[in-house]
């Protein structure tokens, strides 16, 4: 195909387009690109807090309205977003296109608030392209087979724009933010965080998973399937940022650092339950039934049974903590105990595949400040715990330290 060598997908996020001179800024930001001489798509997310105003506003109204209803709604923020944005770039003398996830050709399946991008039928896109137009899509929002408008969880935008490049086969494809790319652990609590230059999609999986917020998880996901290059990068700097590819460092697995990055949490819940028949196809049954409602459970542990009877404690996102709690209370002959005190420290690296000894380390670090460790999960490169809520500033300090990552 003609333009695919040329095609960049770039993608703001709400904050870049937070009001209209961030708009006028962006659009400044997409000319660049395509004066440098690439086809040039564009993703946005909604501006500013506007989904979170939308969803305040149907709840105003219904304690849980549809989810239809609400992808049409929270859809209308995208909308207005990119038509400004395309609004933005003609003004200034620039040929450009805004298009709906409908018109653009993202179709997905019908899970209405979480939906999955099935296809993205890329003609009308490269026809705009063609007439040497900008192509400015809506994120966060396709259509199912019916042609009913979905949305793809919240911060889906990062989808939207990692499933264009890899329909387009774009070069690559840039994700510009509030921040200047991908951190050893978060600014905000540790001074000396360096930014990381390159990750590889593992690394940056694990990182996403366990807290960072910079990039949506299933974008992602999709960008590793897909082999699709990212750049990370700040939409307020022209700094470079940080690049997430293939596993980058094949050739020098000597020099790999042991750990890249520290992350934490703080958005979960941890649920007990206690009295559980010690038998096959009792977990099965349990998380069966909050996988039925859509509840994500993330670290599990299962205590030794006495006289025939389990403990099992998971966490869940606090804000599916409640519907976990109905879910659960349906079963019966069990106790359930809820700690919302915690939250998750994690550290993470590919390096850690070939070293023994980090756990360890990453124990002792938190043992010398005193702080403990309720339960423990590990990946082949991410070791997390769950710690109290209020000492985990301090265990994020300590374990960035500790593992030499400071500057
Ligand atoms: N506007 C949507 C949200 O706030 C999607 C996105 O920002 O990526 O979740
Ligand atoms: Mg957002």
């Amino acid at each position: 195909m003609r333009y695919k060598k040329n095609i960049i997908v770039l993608k703001f996020g709400g904050t870049s387009v937070g009001d209209k001179d961030k708009i006028k800024r962006v659009a400044d930001k997409v000319i660049k690109a395509r004066l440098e001489g690439n086809s040039v798509v564009v993703a946005v997310s909604a501006m500013g807090d506007t989904t979170d105003r939308l969803i305040e506003l149907a709840g105003k109204i219904a304690s849980s309205p549809s989810r239809r209803e609400m992808d049409m709604l929270m859809s209308t923020g995208e909308q207005v977003s990119s038509a400004l944005l395309a609004i933005a770039i003609q003004e200034k003398g620039y040929n450009c296109i805004s298009l709906s996830g409908q018109q653009a050709g993202i179709l997905t399946d019908d899970v209405y608030s979480n939906a999955k991008i099935l296809n993205i039928k890329v003609d009308r896109i490269l026809k705009e392209l063609k007439k040497d137009r900008v192509v400015v899509v809506a994120g966060f929002q396709g259509v199912n087979i019916d042609g009913d408008i979905t949305t793809l969880g919240r911060g889906g935008s990062d989808t939207t724009a990692v499933a264009l490049a890899s329909a387009l086969k774009a070069r690559y494809c840039e994700i510009y933010t509030d921040v200047d790319g991908v951190y050893s652990t978060d600014p905000n609590v540790v001074n000396e965080a360096i930014k990381l230059e390159t990750l590889s999609y593992d690394e940056m999986l694990e990182l996403a998973s366990s807290g960072a917020k910079v990039i949506h998880l299933r974008a992602v996901e999709f960008a590793r399937k897909h082999n699709v290059i990212l750049h990370i990068r700040s939409s307020f700097n022209d700094i470079e940022g940080t690049w997430v590819m293939d596993d980058y460092k094949k050739d020098e697995r000597m020099e790999r650092p042991l750990i890249t990055g520290v992350t934490y949490d703080i958005g979960e819940a941890k649920v007990s339950i206690f009295g559980l028949e010690d038998k096959p196809g009792v977990a099965a049954n349990l998380f069966g039934k909050l996988a039925d409602v859509d509840i994500d459970v993330d670290l599990i542990v299962q205590n030794v049974s006495e006289e025939n009877f389990a403990a099992i404690s998971f966490t869940v996102k606090n804000e599916d903590l409640s519907l976990a709690k109905e879910v659960l209370n349906k079963l019966r002959n069990i106790r359930i105990e809820v700690d919302t005190d915690i939250a998750k420290v994690s550290i993470v690296g590919a390096g850690m595949q070939t070293h023994p000894g980090v756990a360890a380390k990453m124990f002792k670090i938190l043992a010398e400040k005193d702080i403990n460790i309720e339960m423990i999960s590990t990946s082949p490169i991410r070791i997390s715990c769950v710690v109290k809520k209020s000492r985990i500033k301090e265990a994020v300090k300590a374990l960035h330290s500790g593992f030499g990552l400071a500057k």
